[in-house]
């Protein structure tokens, strides 16, 4: 990591009370507006020290002087040195909490979820042997060089490619980092590259597929694949949403799985049809995956011709339909599914939304209820942070109840090992499963 420039005096952070409080209680955020006093201008990125108003050490952490969330902690309670070997052993202790989570049968899945795994704004996920490193803090640009190295070093990533939130890609220009773009295992960046072409993989040798499975469309360059519990799926990392592929949805998935033989499932939200081949592969007889976007639909097509050799997934028919699930669902006369996915995508960007994104999930519900026949399974899933677990499962019940239905609730679940919650904001996953009382 760099060394501050010893010309410059340490940052230091005088707090309120309350962010002294949230810091001792291991809060990974300290707020602009908590600061009470600054010693001097920080930089981006540079190192800064919060301290008590008796003057005493709370935090130390990552400045970013453009970010509402002003620093985020690195280590609370006593000072550290921070070096080299520090975040070696960060990283190690990101990887050893993941041992044993996975075995040969799944090559895709989170190595550090952020914040919960002390590397507050920074994910780096493993498909196979490609490496995404995301960052969705400005605070990391300084230090990407670094990063990489380490993780080459810990991890001898086959390719390694840089992602960037939306909201920084401005200021990573500055330091020559463009959102896809690969970051070289050679040592020296490459600049500008946007990791096209390089960080394409050719998807492994097809097998004869039966004409109903033949992908219509080539996977775009810079498609890698990978496995995720035997299943092989391809996952766009270069330009594809979050890395390339929900790894967080994966023991939802599981389960789903082992809830669908014999039935006819629709996957709405699908996405690149993650739980679609879960169902097929665990019996269904069919699954329609129901997406806005063409690109995800095509790509579930891929993955259900990756799978083909598998005679569950080869006897399973697939059909796909793009439309805007909200309505398409609310247009459904009949009851025609035995099992349905909702997974929508982050209805609550920020507080304010809360109260519309808890409507818009219960009509959502309202609709799946109406396409579900006897005995059939509603998986409802919300990925917003600002609607709690207690509020999005209050809702699903609310509706199931008022249904007319008998439902009996199978399971509520939350993160995945690989995705660790360790403060309350970080608890954004939820889903519900309610199975319908009539057998059918
Ligand atoms: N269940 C998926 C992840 C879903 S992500 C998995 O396991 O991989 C959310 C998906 O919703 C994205 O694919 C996005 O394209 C899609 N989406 C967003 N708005 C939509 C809308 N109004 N109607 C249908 N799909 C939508």
């Amino acid at each position: 990591m760099p060394t501050e420039s010893p010309a410059k005096t340490r940052l230091r952070l005088r707090v309120t009370a309350a962010a002294e409080s949230a810091l001792r209680g291991g809060h990974p955020w300290l707020f602009a507006k908590s600061i009470r006093e600054e010693n001097r201008e920080g930089s981006v990125g540079e190192l800064a020290v919060a301290y008590d108003r008796q003057n005493r050490f709370l935090a130390i952490g990552l400045f970013d002087p453009a970010s509402p969330i002003r620093m985020r902690v690195l280590h609370a309670s006593k000072p550290v040195t921070i070096d080299g070997e520090w975040w070696r052993s960060r990283l190690r202790a990101a990887l050893e909490r993941r041992d044993g989570l996975f075995d040969a049968a799944t090559t895709g899945y989170r190595c550090i979820h952020g914040e919960n795994d002390g590397w507050p704004g920074l994910v780096l996920d493993r498909y196979g042997s490609a490496f995404v490193l995301k960052l969705y803090t400005a605070a990391w640009l300084p230090r990407l060089e670094e990063v990489c190295s380490l993780v080459r070093e810990e991890l001898k990533p086959g390719q390694l490619v840089l992602r960037l939130s939306r909201n920084i890609r401005e200021t990573a220009a500055d330091f020559g980092c463009a959102d896809g773009q690969l970051l070289s295992c050679a040592g020296v960046r490459e600049r500008g590259s946007a990791g096209v072409g390089t960080a394409a993989t050719a998807a492994p040798p097809t097998p004869s597929l039966p004409h109903s499975l033949t992908p219509d469309s080539a996977p775009p360059r810079g498609t890698v694949t990978f496995l995720e519990s035997a299943l092989r799926f391809e996952a766009d990392i270069v330009r594809g949403q979050k890395t390339g592929f929900f790894l967080d949805q994966r023991e939802n998935r599981r389960r789903v799985g082992a809830l669908a033989a014999g039935r006819d499932v629709l996957n709405a939200f699908s996405f690149s049809g993650g739980f679609s081949l879960y169902a097929a592969r665990g019996g269904a007889r069919s699954v329609m995956d129901l997406d806005i976007s063409a690109h995800a639909l095509e790509a579930a097509r891929r993955n259900f011709a990756l799978n083909a050799t598998d005679p569950s997934v080869a006897r399973c028919r697939h059909e796909t339909v793009r439309a805007d699930a909200f309505e398409w669902i609310a247009e459904q006369k009949r009851s025609r599914y035995d099992l349905v996915i909702l997974d929508p995508p982050s209805l609550a960007k920020r507080e304010t939304e809360r109260a519309g994104a808890i409507r818009a999930y219960a009509k959502l519900v309202e609709g799946g209820i109406r396409v579900l026949r006897a005995g059939g399974v509603l998986v409802a899933a919300s990925c917003s942070a600002h609607v709690t677990a207690d509020e999005f499962f209050g809702a699903v019940r609310e509706i199931g109840a008022g249904s007319g239905r008998r439902f009996e609730e199978l399971a509520a679940t939350s993160h995945p090992p690989d995705h660790p919650a360790t403060f309350p904001e970080a608890h954004y996953l939820k889903c519900i499963y309610l199975r319908d009382g009539v057998q059918p």
